[in-house]
């Protein structure tokens, strides 16, 4: 069945998105709709069965023609009494409003009808007059002489028009995200989605036997890795976690003998305000015994090639793999872009900027080399070089003229990541020039594999954390030095990065309990009392095995080349982990919460920093607003609604709203 969009109006919808704007050229969501109308043709999906319409509203053409149907949609606009078009998930149709006497009654519900009530008509697929077909809408040849017509349910008066060209902000977005999934875009996006999972679970299931089991997300608190959510219990001073990833019960179906464990499971992570994550999104997470690492990166390469948007460019596999080391020093970063190398075309203003970049954020000096016609290099930072260091620091980059060293001094992996960010600096500023460096249609995958199994904790470089996670296996030739230099252990832990975002990460696991008992006990200094289960459950028997798990949210991101992982999240929250819509987190009457013994020190009504919160979150909504809610006597809602001085100044000088 082919989908009604075609390419230029796909253009004119991504135009008129209104996220985050992305820094290159978006890629053509035509190229989606293809993808949607070739899996849909290949499995001859029934969009018809069990439900009153006949067909649906994209689908028909003029080999339909004569054909009584029967139709449901949204009333999407009018055009003069005359038409009324009517749109479903599918597309448009342009139905005939009736002008003859006979048919008054479905004259008057259908040009009555509000903008986006549903509506059902019946009707025959006539052709439309020469002349007036419209070759921009797929079913733009033909159109409905429309018998009878039912309004389902009527529309009151929408916070923005269903139009995808309509600018609406974030905020409204979030706050009404039922109507926001009637866009054309978030239909894609989520159809897309959900084509890509049934093609893994097909591809894992009925190809490989894998066994897909839930995993409880009721667990309790795991050491290391990120904060967890605590969930009340009944028992006093006993909590829940919500686990951060299936980790533990991935390993323990190891042991209980279910060898190829697959999940789409829901992670959660209370990592507070960060830009670009979910406190609660999904894994595609997977384990195997009797692994290794290749055995792990060729199941993931077959898995993506296979559940790949077909209108792509095939996935070529193996991915190019490349060490942390390698990666730090070459890209200044463990997750690369390797979309682009070290581009030229810098004009010297810009190197103000970098330099300036490089103290600003990292406290650091940052000496552009510019390489002259003679193969010498001017710098001020050479002055503290001998002449032969600079040729062969020259010759060590294999520099040539007109190029541009970038260099710094300093810890190494400082020096590293400042010179890496400068990279992408660099890449942003010549892209805001037009030079396309990082094309969202074309895709990198990068293996990133031999991270060390250790690196020294942040807040006390004197202790070690985990680089991936606690159960993470050494690397066979280092195993010696986990008992001597544990800092100098490799791991056998690997990341798959896709442009320049880590998409997935994964590791052969300690599947000896003393060894991970060592690991947990004298090397990360846990409490290993809190996972005695598992070191119990290794010491039976457990097999040797291994897993990863794709963030599944980013990777369809970047699939579909939207800018944020909300467009691909069906109810995003907020920033803030604030649900727009629902008001969650909500505040829980008292007598809820004394089953669980735990006071809450509720805060006032007028708490001025609660109503902030509100503000931040609303704030940018402010064009569009409900009238009813307009005109709320209500203070708060006032507030809310951005009708104060205070926050007419505030959002005057504020530079980024609270959706980032
Ligand atoms: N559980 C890990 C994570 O969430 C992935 C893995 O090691 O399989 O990052």
């Amino acid at each position: 069945m082919p989908f009604p969009w075609g390419p230029s109006l796909m253009r004119r919808m991504y135009r008129s998105w209104s996220g985050p704007i992305r820094k290159t050229a978006p890629p053509l969501l035509g190229s989606l709709t293809r993808y949607l109308m070739l899996s849909t043709q290949r499995r001859i999906s029934d969009f018809n069965s069990f439900v009153v319409r006949t067909n649906t509203c994209g689908e028909l053409r003029s080999s339909h023609l004569g054909q009584e149907v029967t139709l449901c949609g949204w009333v999407q606009y009018r055009r003069q009494s005359l038409f009324l078009i009517l749109r479903d998930f599918h597309g448009l149709i342009q139905v005939v409003i009736p002008q003859d006497e006979s048919a008054a009654s479905v004259k008057k519900l259908l040009c009555e009808a509000p903008i986006e009530s549903v509506v059902q008509v019946t009707g025959t697929v006539i052709s439309r007059p020469p002349g007036q077909q419209n070759p921009k809408m797929p079913t733009g040849e033909i159109e409905i002489e429309v018998k009878t017509a039912e309004l389902l349910n009527s529309c009151k008066k929408l916070p923005f028009e269903i139009k995808d060209f309509m600018k609406k902000t974030e905020a409204l977005r979030m706050k009404y995200r039922y109507l926001d999934l009637r866009s054309s875009q978030m239909q894609y996006n989520l159809r897309l989605r959900s084509q890509m999972v049934m093609k893994m679970r097909e591809y894992l299931c009925n190809l490989h036997g894998f066994v897909d089991i839930e995993t409880p997300t009721l667990f309790k608190k795991t050491p290391g890795g990120a904060k967890e959510f605590v969930v009340p219990s009944r028992e006093p001073g006993k909590f829940y976690s919500l686990p951060q990833s299936p980790q533990q019960f991935k390993q323990l179906l190891m042991v209980g003998g279910f060898d190829r464990y697959f999940q789409v499971a829901r992670c959660y992570r209370d990592e507070g305000s960060k830009p670009e994550r979910q406190p609660e999104f999904t894994q595609v997470d997977i384990e195997m015994s009797f692994v290794d690492q290749a055995g792990i990166q060729k199941l993931i390469e077959g898995l993506l090639q296979y559940s790949w948007p077909k209108d792509k460019n095939p996935l070529t596999v193996p991915f190019p793999s490349m060490t942390y080391t390698e990666a730090l020093d070459l890209y200044g970063t463990d997750k690369p872009d390797t979309r682009f190398g070290m581009k030229k075309y810098l004009k010297s203003k810009d190197f103000e900027v970098i330099k300036k970049f490089a103290v600003n954020h990292f406290n650091q000096e940052v000496s552009p080399l510019f390489l002259k016609t003679s193969g010498s290099g001017k710098s001020p930072f050479t002055k503290l070089l001998k002449e032969e260091e600079k040729t062969a620091l020259i010759s060590l980059m294999g520099a040539q003229e007109e190029d541009v060293l970038l260099l710094t001094a300093g810890e190494h992996k400082k020096a590293c990541s400042v010179l890496g960010k400068l990279r992408l600096e660099c890449a942003d500023l010549l892209e805001a020039r037009g030079v396309v460096l990082r094309d969202p249609t074309v895709f990198h995958f990068l293996w990133v594999v031999e991270f060390p199994l250790f690196l020294p904790k942040e807040e006390d470089p004197t202790e070690l954390e985990s680089a991936h996670h606690p159960f993470t296996a050494p690397h066979p030739s280092d195993i010696h030095l986990l008992y001597t230099e544990p800092e100098k252990v490799r791991s056998q832990h690997y990341d798959l990065v896709l442009n320049g975002s880590e998409i997935g990460g994964g590791s052969i696991r300690i599947h000896n309990a003393e060894q991970q008992q060592y690991v947990l006990e004298t090397v990360l200094k846990e409490d290993v009392k809190l996972l005695s289960h598992l070191l119990q459950a290794l010491d039976f028997g457990a097999p040797p095995h291994g897993g990863i798990a794709l963030g599944l949210d980013r990777l369809v991101c970047l699939v579909t080349g939207v800018p944020s992982i909300r467009d691909v999240i069906a109810f995003p929250k907020s920033f803030r982990g604030h649900d727009l819509m629902s008001n969650a987190p909500d505040y829980v009457s008292p007598e809820d919460i004394e089953p669980y013994h735990i006071q809450v020190r509720r805060p006032e009504v007028t708490d001025r920093k609660d109503v902030k919160s509100v503000i931040c979150e609303t704030e940018s909504s402010q064009q569009l607003v409900l009238p009813s809610l307009a005109k709320t006597e209500n203070p708060l809602e006032k507030l809310a609604l951005g009708q104060t001085p205070e926050l007419l100044e505030r959002r005057k000088s504020s530079k980024y709203p609270d959706n980032q």
